[in-house]
């Protein structure tokens, strides 16, 4: 790739478990910002490269996962090894009613750690990077001053003029209580340039009465590029002074499985606006791009079931 746009992610990718309790279990790896840099590399034309920056183990489960990210297409330069840990998992389990319900061993992480040096790669290369995405999540699992140096670095690119994702998933499990997470999203979003929002994770974290309430929350922030998701309810995006623009989302006959559909939103929608397609065309493609990833199973779906997309 000549003069590739170079785009860096962190977060947290974990060892998947899935199946019955005590069953035969089918073992794979996600995390909500590992699936949009998968989906974004996948989708960048060939002009876009990513960066995953996350800590693992030195034990052969971390190994075998870099082995495998990188056929997934994203560079690996940014991974730090720490001696002794091993990666995270979860484990997805079906209920009678079709219920996905997940538990997760994740508290002494390696991912966490990420930010106990004195310098990254990620920061130690901040002019490098033309893109940061991050998201609720990768807040979450870091300790206060985890979280402190990854907001100064993302407010350093975003002063440079690199384009700052911020994504907010929220999982209040991992939060300590929600007035910490509440102050985190605010300051993610100060120093963001662009935030995906979820409508119903808007609500919560800010303890809104109503969907209807989030909405409009989310529509007051004072962000330059804002993307309210929906489900299936139209997308809303707005970015600068311009209209917000209503984008309908695709119908989907058979929804098998709702995981990534955020997070693949989020790499259609980047895909085309790195390269410069105006806001509405980037969310018809993050709608395309997420209702082809629900029709199928598990948070990363084989290349061969989006290629038509590329
Ligand atoms: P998240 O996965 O972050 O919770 P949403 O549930 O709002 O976010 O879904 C993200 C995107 O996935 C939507 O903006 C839409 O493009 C697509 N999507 C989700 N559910 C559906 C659905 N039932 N039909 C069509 N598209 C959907």
């Amino acid at each position: 790739m000549n003069n590739p746009i170079k785009v860096a992610f962190f977060g947290e990718c974990m060892l998947e478990l899935n199946g019955p309790a005590f069953g035969v279990m089918q073992q794979s790896y996600g995390g909500d910002t590992f699936n949009t840099a998968v989906y974004l590399s996948r989708c960048g034309g060939g002009v876009i490269k990513t960066w995953y920056a996350t800590a693992l183990g030195d034990d052969a489960l971390s190994l075998e996962l870099e082995r495998r990210w990188a056929q997934d297409g994203l560079a690996l330069d940014l991974v730090l090894h720490i001696p002794g840990r091993i990666p995270g998992l979860y484990q997805i389990q079906v209920d009678a009613q079709g219920e996905r319900r997940f538990s997760f061993w994740r508290d002494n992480s390696p991912a966490k750690a990420y930010f106990e040096v004195a310098q990254t790669p990620l920061e130690a290369r901040s002019n490098e990077w033309d893109g940061f995405y991050f998201s609720g999540i990768s807040l979450a699992i870091l300790p206060v001053n985890g979280r402190n140096r990854l907001l100064a670095f993302a407010q350093a690119l975003r002063m440079r003029g690199a384009t700052v994702v911020f994504d907010n998933n929220y999982r209040p499990s991992l939060w300590p209580d929600i007035t910490v997470a509440r102050d985190c999203f605010s300051r993610a979003f100060a120093v963001a340039d662009t935030a995906l929002i979820t409508a119903d994770d808007h609500q919560a974290v800010y303890g809104l009465a109503s969907l209807k309430a989030a909405v409009a929350a989310a529509q007051a922030l004072d962000v330059f590029e804002v993307v309210i998701k929906r489900g299936a309810a139209p997308t809303l995006v707005r970015s600068g002074s311009g209209p917000w623009h209503s984008v309908p989302t695709q119908t989907v006959a058979n929804v098998v499985d709702t995981t990534a559909a955020g997070d693949s939103f989020a790499a259609g929608y980047l895909s085309r606006r790195l390269r410069g397609k105006p806001p509405e065309e980037a969310t018809q493609f993050g709608n395309r791009l997420a209702a082809r990833i629900i029709a199928h199973c598990g948070a990363i779906i084989p290349l061969e079931a989006m290629t038509d997309l590329l």
